[in-house]
C-alpha cells in the first residue's frame, strides 16, 4: 500500500502515515459515467468524510449486460480514462484499474485497503440499477457504508411524477415541470482528497483491450477529445460560435451549431449543471439587448433528462415498443443485405449515405440527419427499429441507452410522445432545405462533389450521372415505399 498527495505540503504528513492507521477511514470512489474529477457529488463527499481515497475503475461486464459498449464507445472509454488519469496524475493520484467480477473484486479491494465505505454515481440502465442493487445489499451486509449519489442529470427520474403521481410520458408537461426546477447551486469544484491510496496490483489501461481494430479509429482520434478538458473546449467554441444562433443553426448539418457535448456527457465528463452554469454566467455577462436566448438549448438538454426519465420507469423499451399498438406491425423480412448497404452509407439516397459515413468516420451523426437516416430504414426500408438501434450503439460514441432507445422508438412512431408514424421525412426535400448549398453532402460523398448542388438535391432528373461517377442507384423508391409502409402503418388495430 502506498499513499500519495498531490500537494507537497501533505507529503511529509502522508509519509508518516503508519500502516495500522490504515483503514479506519479509507474509502473506494468507483468511476462509470462519471469520469471527472470536478462537479463530482460522490468524490466530493467521500474526499471531504474520508481521509485517504482509493479512485477506482472496475472494468465490469455484468454492470453493461446485455448492451456491452460497442466498438466507438469503447475507444471513447479508453481515452477518457486516459484523461481522468492524467487529471488524478496532476493531484499525485493513480486511477486503479481492475476487472473481473465486481462483488468479488470490490470484497478484495476492500480488504487490501481496510475501507469502510464506497461511493459511486447512479448510473439509470436496467443492469446498472440491478447490479449496483446487489452490490449495495452484498457490501451492506459485510459492514461496509454504500453511498450511492446523483450528479449525471438535472433532475433524478423519481423526482418528477404527473399531478397523478405517475411517470410523464409526454415530453411538454414533463419539460414544464423540470424547467421550473433546474438547479440553482453553483457546480463542485474539482475535488481533493486529503491523501490519495495506491494499491499494487492494478492493471495497465491496455490490459482491458478497450481500442478496437476497427478501421474508423484514425477519424475518431481526428473529431475528438475525450476527457473533461476536451469537454470544456468544446463547451467554449459552442458558447463563443453558435449559441447565438443555436434555434436556427442546430438544424443545418454543414455546419457546427450543435455543441457535439453528447459523448462528453454521456461518459460524465462534463455535467449539465456544468453547462447550465457556464450559459448562464456568459450570457449575464452580455448586454440584454445581446443576450442569446437560452431556452432552445437547455430543451435539448431537457430531452435527455426526459429520455433518462423514460428508460428508468420503462426498462423494457430498448428492446420493446413503448406503444404495444406497435407489436403487431408487420416489419419488411430481414434482409441483411439492405441492411448492411444503409449501414455502409450505400443507399443511393444522398443525404442518408452522407449521414451513414459520417457516423462510420467520426462515430457522430447530426441530429436531422440522424432523423432522417432512422425514418428511412424503420419506413422506406421497413425494417425493423431495433436493428438500426444496434447498429448506432456500435458505432455512436454518444451511444446512450436512454437517448438512442429515446430516438429510435420516437422515429418509428412507437415510442413515448413520437412522432406520428405517417411523418415519413422526405430525404431529398430535408436537404434541399437543410443543406441549401449541398456542403454536407459533397463533403460525405466526395464523389459527387462535382455534380450541380440542384442535382444533389433531385437526383431523379438525371440518374445517370451520379451512377457515372460511381454512387450507387437508388436501393428502393421512395414514394412506393412510403405507400406501403403507411398501408401497413393504417392495418394496425385502433388504439
Ligand atoms: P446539442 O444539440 O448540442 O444538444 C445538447 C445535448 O442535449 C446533447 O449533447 C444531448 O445530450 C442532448 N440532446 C440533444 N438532442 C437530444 C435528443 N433528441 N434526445 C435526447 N437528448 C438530446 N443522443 C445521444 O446522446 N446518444 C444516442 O445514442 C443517441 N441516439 C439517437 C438516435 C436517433 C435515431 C436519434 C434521432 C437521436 C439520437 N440521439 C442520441 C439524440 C441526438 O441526436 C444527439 O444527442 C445529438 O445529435 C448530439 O449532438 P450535440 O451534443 O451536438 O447536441
Amino acid at each position: 500500500v502506498e499513499f500519495t498527495s498531490g500537494d507537497r505540503r501533505r507529503q511529509a504528513a502522508t509519509a508518516l502515515t503508519r500502516p495500522s492507521s490504515i483503514g479506519h477511514d479509507t474509502a473506494l470512489v468507483l468511476f462509470r459515467r462519471d469520469l471527472r474529477l470536478a462537479d463530482h457529488p460522490a468524490l466530493d463527499a467521500a474526499c471531504a468524510g474520508h481521509e485517504r481515497i482509493l479512485p477506482l475503475y472496475l472494468h465490469a461486464r455484468d454492470e453493461e449486460a446485455p448492451w456491452q459498449p460497442g466498438g466507438a464507445s469503447s475507444w471513447w472509454l479508453h481515452h477518457a480514462l486516459e484523461a481522468l488519469q492524467q487529471r488524478l496524475s496532476a493531484q499525485g493520484a493513480t486511477l486503479h484499474i481492475a476487472g473481473g467480477d465486481s462483488l468479488a473484486r470490490l470484497r478484495a479491494l476492500i480488504k487490501a485497503s481496510g475501507a469502510r465505505a464506497v461511493y459511486w454515481t447512479r448510473r439509470y440502465e436496467p443492469a446498472a440499477i440491478a447490479r449496483d442493487t446487489a452490490l449495495k445489499a452484498a457490501l451492506r451486509a459485510d459492514g461496509i457504508a454504500v453511498h450511492s449519489l446523483p450528479g449525471n442529470l438535472w433532475c433524478e427520474p423519481w423526482q418528477l411524477a404527473t399531478a397523478e403521481g405517475l411517470p410523464y410520458r409526454v415530453f411538454t408537461p414533463f419539460w414544464r415541470k423540470l424547467r421550473a426546477q433546474l438547479p440553482a447551486e453553483q457546480p463542485l469544484p474539482e475535488a481533493h482528497a486529503r491523501q490519495w491510496l495506491q494499491l499494487s496490483g492494478s492493471l495497465p489501461l491496455d490490459a482491458l483491450e478497450l481500442l478496437p481494430r476497427i478501421p474508423w479509429a484514425g477519424g475518431l482520434a481526428a473529431s475528438w477529445k475525450p476527457g473533461e478538458a476536451g469537454a470544456q473546449e468544446l463547451l467554449e467554441v459552442f458558447v463563443d460560435d453558435a449559441l447565438a444562433d443555436y434555434a436556427n443553426g442546430r438544424d443545418l448539418p454543414a455546419r457546427h451549431g450543435t455543441s457535439r457535448l453528447s459523448p462528453h456527457l454521456h461518459f460524465g465528463e462534463i455535467t449539465p449543471r456544468q453547462i447550465l452554469h457556464a450559459l448562464q454566467a456568459r450570457t449575464q455577462r452580455m448586454d440584454a439587448r445581446r443576450r442569446p436566448d437560452l431556452e432552445p438549448y437547455l430543451r435539448e438538454l431537457g430531452w435527455r433528462e426526459f429520455a433518462h426519465h423514460l428508460l428508468y420507469h420503462f426498462p423494457q423499451t430498448p428492446t420493446e415498443n413503448f406503444n404495444p399498438r406497435f407489436d403487431s406491425f408487420r416489419w419488411a423480412d430481414d434482409n441483411p443485405a439492405i441492411l448492411r448497404r444503409w449501414q455502409l452509407g450505400c443507399t443511393g439516397i444522398p443525404l442518408v449515405d452522407a449521414g451513414m459515413r459520417e457516423l462510420w468516420h467520426t462515430g457522430w451523426m447530426h441530429n436531422r440527419v440522424r432523423m432522417i437516416a432512422a425514418s428511412f430504414l424503420t419506413k422506406n426500408l421497413r425494417l425493423h427499429w431495433q436493428h438500426g438501434a444496434r447498429w448506432f450503439w456500435d458505432t455512436l460514441v454518444d451511444a446512450d441507452l436512454a437517448n438512442n432507445t429515446l430516438g429510435w422508438q420516437w422515429v418509428a412512431g412507437c415510442g413515448a410522445d413520437a412522432a406520428p408514424y405517417f411523418r415519413v421525412f422526405n430525404p431529398h426535400t430535408q436537404a434541399a432545405k437543410f443543406d441549401p448549398e449541398a456542403a454536407y453532402l459533397k463533403r460525405w460523398l466526395p464523389e459527387l462533389a462535382k455534380l450541380p448542388t440542384k442535382l444533389l438535391h433531385e437526383p431523379w432528373r438525371d440518374p445517370d450521372a451520379l451512377t457515372n461517377c460511381g454512387y450507387p442507384a437508388p436501393i428502393v423508391d421512395l414514394s412506393a415505399t412510403r405507400e406501403a409502409a403507411l398501408r401497413q402503418w393504417q392495418a394496425l388495430p385502433p388504439r
